[in-house]
């Protein structure tokens, strides 16, 4: 059973049930201005479809605004696969997926996400022509373009490279674990925090830094706060709360409201846009589709840095937050403005 939802925000938003499978998904294909829209699966319990749908659409409008800005051929999207009952043919879900996408006719093209591998997007692509990410796991370049940004800031800020920085990386997963190393050998000092107390531990150790508490992160004072884990991290309660001075991460939508960057700034903490500094994981799916080798690949990512500093400089200049210049350099792109949700 296939339902088509219009939603105000978001040009095109599917959801299906598959009888056969039990799979349950949802994409919301936010805007096709640029090309198909690239973004994620992600596969993790929701208590229900609405939820899903609220997610995948908050998600969809990140990656429109992440590949404009990154100067990307593609408009933005993401899925869901609601979480399935144990025992579920894997496989099988993914090619009713996969039958889902097919049906789109090409205006949406899958990559990884949260809870999704670059097996599960080949067996995606088994039904479904163009899926990105079913070679290759994107998160080194995810992190190189991290780094790259915090770099910027931290330069933008105080005239000087990372050394001696305190950094706190919230996440030690793909994302994290590569950055913390980046950001170690760039004579930074980092503290990892994860939910896995033993994943925190060795990632820490590893990069000769320090794993702290989750529940203690966020308030630790550092120079820099990196969200690498879930979304929707920072919130109107715990801002306050915040021990750093530049909040600059990977998680995609990492602000629980909109309003949370005035706020930040407001309190004289920094918010760099995530959907700017995490763009090396989808520069790097367009560089494997245009036969780019790793240097220019390297180059491209690194721009994130050069972008950063440049919209540091314009909010400063101009008053306004980060994210305000970032959604207005994606909208000269578009040709439209699209922001981030409320
Ligand atoms: P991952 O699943 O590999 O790692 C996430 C880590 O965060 C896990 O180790 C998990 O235990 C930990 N975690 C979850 N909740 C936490 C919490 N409250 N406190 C501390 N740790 C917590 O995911 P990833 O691929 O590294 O992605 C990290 C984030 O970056 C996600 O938000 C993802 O959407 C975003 N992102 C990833 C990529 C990529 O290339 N992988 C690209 C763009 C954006």
């Amino acid at each position: 059973m296939t339902q088509e939802v219009s939603e105000v925000r978001t040009e095109k938003v599917v959801v299906r049930h598959d009888q056969a499978t039990g799979m349950q998904a949802v994409i919301a294909v936010d805007d096709t201005t640029l090309g198909p829209g690239l973004g994620g699966v992600r596969w993790m319990p929701y208590p229900d479809m609405d939820a899903a749908v609220a997610e995948a659409s908050r998600l969809a409008r990140g990656m429109t605004l992440k590949n404009a800005l990154a100067e990307l051929p593609y408009g933005g999207a993401k899925a869901v696969i609601l979480s399935h009952d144990d025992g579920a043919d894997r496989a099988a879900v993914l090619r009713a997926f996969g039958r889902m996408v097919a049906d789109l006719g090409g205006v949406y093209i899958p990559g990884v996400d949260m809870g999704t591998s670059i097996e599960d997007l080949a067996v995606i692509g088994s039904v479904v022509p163009d899926v990105a990410c079913n070679h290759e796991d994107p998160s080194p370049w995810t992190a190189l373009g991290v780094y790259a940004g915090i770099a910027a800031a931290v330069r933008h800020f105080d005239h000087t490279d990372l050394d001696g920085h305190r950094v706190v990386v919230q996440g030690a997963g793909h994302v994290g674990s590569s950055l913390a190393l980046r950001l170690a050998d760039a004579g930074a000092e980092v503290l990892v925090t994860d939910i896995d107390p033993e994943r925190s531990e060795r990632v820490a150790t590893s990069v000769g830094g320090t794993s702290v508490e989750p529940e203690e992160a966020l308030a630790i004072p550092c120079d820099v706060l990196a969200p690498c884990a879930q979304a929707r991290v920072i919130t109107a309660t715990n801002a306050p709360n915040l021990g750093c001075r530049i909040v600059a991460g990977a998680a995609n939508d990492m602000l629980s409201e909109r309003s949370c960057a005035a706020e930040l700034a407001g309190m004289g903490i920094s918010y760099v846009p995530d959907f700017l500094l995490n763009a090396g994981g989808v520069i790097h799916i367009h560089a494997i589709r245009s036969g780019w080798d790793h240097r220019r690949l390297g180059g491209v990512v690194m721009e994130i840095g050069h972008r950063t500093g440049e919209i540091l400089e314009r909010a400063e200049i101009s008053g306004r937050t980060p994210l305000d210049i970032a959604e207005e350099m994606a909208a000269d792109r578009l040709g439209h403005l699209a922001s981030v949700p409320l």
